[in-house]
């Protein structure tokens, strides 16, 4: 959507940030251009009939790297998809996968559509004959592209596309590893729906670990009682928000949908305004908040931080002067353009980028393919094992001592790892080791200042790494 990027398109909005890493690297030019080239992209166009009539769809499914395998990354149902924000989505996924470690290349794909115009019946049916032209095409299957989830998709549509792909390979012993972000019945893991918020927060914990990161950025210590705004409530900004209220004392204190703004200087209830929003659909009238109807206005608020979690190109060169938090962490793939990147970073308000702050969902994506794979539920070997171990522990323990452990300890002593433990386990240590990672590279050259930057050439330097180990052909 090139207007919203003050005439850059999203793709070369994504490309001027690398380039702009690239400076700072001693990289040879062909070897970076390989790296930014998009290997491969389709354009589907299909009939489906609908109430009576035939209507053409048209998707995308773009590949940027195949240098891992499978490529990975979600599919989104929006009615103003295009081949370029494919293209600039997929190339981020590369980034993404290499800053945290993931080892698949990069994917993206897109239908032009609105999802609230369908019913459900209608939905399954067009995503079906998506999914059949993905598959028919090589651009979805469990060894070289998997899907997941994004805006205007989530499980329900994740286990419909399984669903199609295991009937045209049913010999395909792992067909459940062609999307991910299933419902968990239908192969999906514990976990994965909260995942990009869950590890938006993780992200921000691993910040607040750093005293001199939280100064720089002008802000005090501690992530408790910071003033927090989020822009978009479905499933990023919505879980994202939830976690941090209930579990970091966040202050909630401004919601942003794509009718209007929901303000409470003294905090919103997080979960109550979701029900809220569910049963009517915005927060108009709501009781706890004030509501105005000119959202992006509200991205301007004086705030701590600001959580852009709805769409790309939402703070560009026309707001960047006027934003007021101290600290942007995108949630959003691509919420702040390369000219609004700019203005902030002279400004000193710190951006912790996308391709390591949102990346909780891929990370987690990961563990579902690998668990769909193994054929087996994370913890179903070890769980009663460690169980009985940990009881062992504490009966050692009292008999040693000759008292008795409090029984809160003693639970979480002998209690075995549950799948959702393991899993946000894994997510937490992938999103503190990225960020170090991060960090370690912007501090050990001069020439970076900015997170984006280090974080852009920490993924550029691995996936460089591996065309030059197994050369280019
Ligand atoms: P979603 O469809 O669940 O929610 C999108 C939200 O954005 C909705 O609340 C909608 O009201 C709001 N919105 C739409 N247009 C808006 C506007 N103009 N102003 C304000 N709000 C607006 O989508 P999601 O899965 O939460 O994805 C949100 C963003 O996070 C996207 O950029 C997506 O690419 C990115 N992301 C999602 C995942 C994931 O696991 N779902 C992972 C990584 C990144």
């Amino acid at each position: 959507m090139a207007d919203h990027h003050n005439g850059l398109s999203f793709l070369e909005s994504v490309d001027h940030m690398v380039d702009r890493a690239l400076l700072s690297m001693d990289l040879a030019p062909d070897v970076a251009e390989a790296i930014k080239a998009c290997n491969a992209v389709i354009q589907v166009k299909f009939p489906v009939k609908i109430r009576g009539k035939v209507q053409i769809f048209s998707g995308w499914r773009a590949v940027h790297s195949t240098h891992r395998l499978p490529a990975k990354g979600g599919i989104r149902f929006a009615p103003c998809v295009d081949q370029n924000e494919v293209e600039a989505l997929a190339a981020l996924m590369t980034y993404k996968c290499a800053i945290v470690d993931v080892p698949f290349g990069g994917s993206k794909g897109g239908l032009m559509i609105d999802p609230r115009q369908y019913d459900r019946d209608e939905m399954q049916l067009i995503t079906r004959r998506f999914t059949l032209e993905l598959v028919r095409k090589g651009f979805l299957n469990p060894a070289t592209n998997v899907p997941a989830p994004d805006m205007g998709t989530g499980q329900r549509e994740m286990a419909w596309m399984a669903d199609t792909y295991k009937h045209l390979n049913p010999d395909d012993i792992n067909y459940t590893a062609c999307v991910t972000g299933k419902p968990v019945e239908h192969g999906g893991i514990q976990g994965r729906t909260e995942a990009t918020g869950r590890g938006l927060q993780y992200a921000l914990q691993e910040f607040f670990r750093h005293p001199d990161e939280v100064k720089a950025a002008g802000m005090e210590p501690d992530l408790a009682g910071k003033r927090v705004v989020v822009q978009g409530f479905g499933n990023v900004g919505y879980h994202a928000a939830k976690f941090l209220q209930e579990e970091n004392d966040c202050r909630i204190i401004g919601v942003i949908d794509r009718h209007g703004m929901l303000h409470n200087a003294a905090g919103i209830d997080v979960e109550v305004a979701y029900r809220y929003r569910v049963e009517h659909r915005s927060f108009k009238d709501f009781a706890g908040g004030e509501y105005t109807e000119n959202g992006a206005k509200g991205l301007e608020s004086e705030c701590d931080i600001l959580i852009p979690a709805a769409l790309e190109g939402q703070i560009s060169a026309d707001n960047a002067a006027r934003i007021q938090a101290r600290l942007i962490i995108e949630a959003a793939n691509g919420p702040v353009t390369f000219e609004a990147d700019q203005i902030l970073n002279k400004r000193g308000v710190v951006i912790i980028p996308d391709a390591y702050a949102n990346a909780g969902g891929v990370i987690v994506s990961y563990f579902e393919w690998i668990r769909n794979l193994s054929h087996i539920r994370f913890g179903r070997m070890q769980r009663r094992f460690d169980e009985v171990r940990g009881h062992y522990q504490i009966e050692a323990l009292e008999s040693l001592t000759g008292k008795v452990l409090p029984q809160a300890l003693k639970d979480k002593i002998d209690a075995g790892a549950s799948e959702l433990d393991l899993v946000r386990s894994g997510l937490d240590d992938s999103m503190r080791q990225a960020f170090q990672g991060i960090l370690e590279v912007r501090n050990g050259n001069e020439k970076i200042t900015d997170l984006r930057t280090a974080a852009y050439v920490t993924a550029i330097r691995k996936i460089a790494r591996s065309y030059l180990d197994v050369g280019i052909y």
